[in-house]
């Protein structure tokens, strides 16, 4: 229930706006977001590589609606990949396609989706597109796989909430696409999701025990550490390597697990979000952990 009503929120813009322009709750924020300016994501990977983990960088925003915007966007990424080589950090990039006018046009954001995938390219690295609610899954999935057959350098990202997740899976190792699992964010309906969170979470480990045998690099995304302990048991059972997978966590999220993993020889991610528009993604991880929000709320009103 609350998780729902978080959700909702995180898509009214009143409300972004009555939160966005207090300063207790931007200075809250940082809790989940590294800043809002490129500087301070770098600051943050850089400290994040200094303690042993790799780092992939986001520049918050979805649903933009003009052309213009979404090439904006899209110049920004390219100068993240310029930064991210300037500053010889163990980085690479997420992004979301609604930022990249998917809304706007498929064909207009699979040619911004390209370039960027082929600044990736030159630097011998790698883009993520991330999942966004269940009305873009098709067109991610068909576009990641369209960019793909031109340059390698492009992964997308798979929810275990999802009832299709299974068969899309199927079909991107099929291309030999690598996948970040996570649970999912959004608000969905049954008729699309499970809704009880054991069945996700069920789910959730029977596409990990997919991904990690193919013989591709996979991301498994996740705070939980009953997946984390399902993950490594998997991995030793079939004599799968430790650099043969990543763990990813978002900044700011159980940092304490982060490190034990890292300890362990694990290779870890985080991922880092950063920029003005952080309103969504800073509800997305209230809803997800009710103990967050009474944090925020008692320290909101108080301001
Ligand atoms: C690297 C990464 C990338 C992601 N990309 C996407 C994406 O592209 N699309 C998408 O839909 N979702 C994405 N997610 C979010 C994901 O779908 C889940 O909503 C989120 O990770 C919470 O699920 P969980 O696996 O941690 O398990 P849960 O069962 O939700 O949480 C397990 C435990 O983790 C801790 N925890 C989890 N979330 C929080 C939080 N916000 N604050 C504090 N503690 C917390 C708590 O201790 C909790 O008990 C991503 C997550 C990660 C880690």
């Amino acid at each position: 229930m609350l998780r729902s009503t978080l959700l909702k929120l995180s898509e009214s813009k009143g409300f972004a706006h009555w939160v966005t322009t207090n300063g207790m709750a931007r200075r809250m924020s940082h809790r989940f977001v590294a800043g809002e300016t490129l500087d301070e994501a770098v600051e943050a990977a850089r400290q994040l590589n200094q303690q042993g983990m790799s780092v992939s960088l986001d520049c918050l925003g979805e649903n933009v609606s003009t052309p213009a915007d979404a090439q904006k966007v899209r110049d920004v990424y390219l100068g993240i990949y310029d930064r991210i080589a300037k500053e010889k950090l163990n980085a690479n990039v997420s992004c979301k396609l609604t930022q990249l006018g998917l809304d706007l046009s498929v064909e207009f954001c699979e040619g911004l989706v390209l370039s960027i995938a082929e600044r990736a390219a030159a630097y011998d690295s790698f883009l993520r597109i991330d999942m966004e609610g269940s009305i873009y899954t098709q067109r991610t999935v068909e576009l990641v796989k369209r960019v793909r057959a031109q340059t390698p350098c492009i992964g997308t990202v798979i929810q275990a909430y999802l009832y299709r997740s299974e068969s899309d899976i199927q079909d991107l190792l099929s291309y030999g696409c690598r996948i970040r699992l996570c649970k999912g964010a959004y608000k969905e309906s049954d008729e699309v999701a499970f809704p009880r969170k054991q069945d996700v979470d069920a789910n959730y480990v029977k596409l990990m025990r997919l991904l990690l045998p193919s013989g591709f690099y996979h991301a498994i995304a996740t705070h939980d550490p009953r997946m984390i302990a399902e993950t490594i048991r998997a991995a030793a059972e079939k004599q799968i390597s430790k650099d043969d997978f990543e763990f990813q966590m978002l900044y700011g999220v159980r940092t304490d697990l982060q490190q034990r993993l890292v300890g362990d020889g694990y290779r870890v991610r985080i991922y880092v979000p950063y920029g003005q528009e952080w309103f969504p993604y800073f509800m997305r991880r209230l809803a997800e952990r009710p103990a967050n929000l009474s944090f925020f709320a008692r320290n909101f009103f108080r301001s």
